[in-house]
């Protein structure tokens, strides 16, 4: 049977809502907002969920195993380190990303004038083109954990192929 030449990757995140004085990061990009999100490195969910999808898409565990929330190293960490991380292990084991998905769910901030900006630090920080790149926003319809404003969620698919050679 012949190698697969593309393979799929999930991630989901969440983090509670409610660290007052904390920036609030989606994708990387500060969103103004009364209080950031809970969490040990700078919890933004949307890198979270990214970072796992690249991860799973090859099969190397999660983001828990690579940084665990329990290591003092990654106390308020930079998500973006996590990110790329994950991406040169895609890199070093001959793989690329196609493209990514991905959907932040928040009552509050409403995110449709971040969006195209989240998605172009996320390409960047990626080395991808932006059209390769694309983050939706959902309200919780005032329903559930997102909805009645304790939560912010983020969903990623992403889609690699091995890169060619020569
Ligand atoms: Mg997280």
């Amino acid at each position: 049977m012949n190698p697969p030449q593309f393979r799929i990757g999930l991630g989901h995140d969440t983090h509670r809502l409610g660290a007052v004085g904390k920036p609030l990061l989606l994708g990387g990009v500060l969103v103004p907002h009364e209080c950031g999100l809970i969490g040990h490195s700078d919890a933004d969910p949307l890198l979270h969920a990214i970072t796992d999808a690249i991860l799973g898409s090859l099969s190397l565990g999660d983001i828990g195993d690579w940084f665990p929330n329990t290591d003092p190293r990654w106390k308020d960490g930079d998500s973006a380190l996590f990110l790329r991380h994950a991406a040169t292990e895609l890199v070093n084991r001959g793989w690329e990303i196609v493209n990514l998905d991905s959907i932040v769910h928040a009552e509050r901030p409403k995110l449709g004038p971040f969006k195209r900006q989240i998605e172009a630090h996320i390409a960047t920080l990626l080395g991808l083109p932006a059209d390769r790149v694309s983050v939706k926003a959902k309200s919780g319809e005032a329903v559930g954990p997102v909805g009645r404003g304790e939560a912010i969620q983020a969903e990623a698919v992403v889609l690699v192929s091995r890169r060619s050679i020569g």
